[in-house]
């Protein structure tokens, strides 16, 4: 589990188990307090966020 004060390894975007509030966070960065409930929390990953190579699907036609 991630919980606050922990240093996050994988950029993506975050939710508390508590209240499901969403948050992106930075690799390197500390998971905060619940942000709704000013309270130490665990973090639960949503999705993972691939730095520098955003997966574009542009609406071309499968030929
Ligand atoms: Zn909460």
């Amino acid at each position: 589990m991630l919980s606050t004060g922990n240093k996050n390894w994988q950029f993506g975007i975050y939710k508390t188990v508590c209240c499901g509030y969403e948050i992106v966070l930075i690799v390197g960065g500390e998971f905060p307090n619940c942000p709704n409930h000013k309270a130490p929390t665990e973090w639960k990953l949503v999705a993972e966020i691939e730095s520098g190579e955003a997966k574009k699907s542009d609406s071309e036609p499968a030929a």
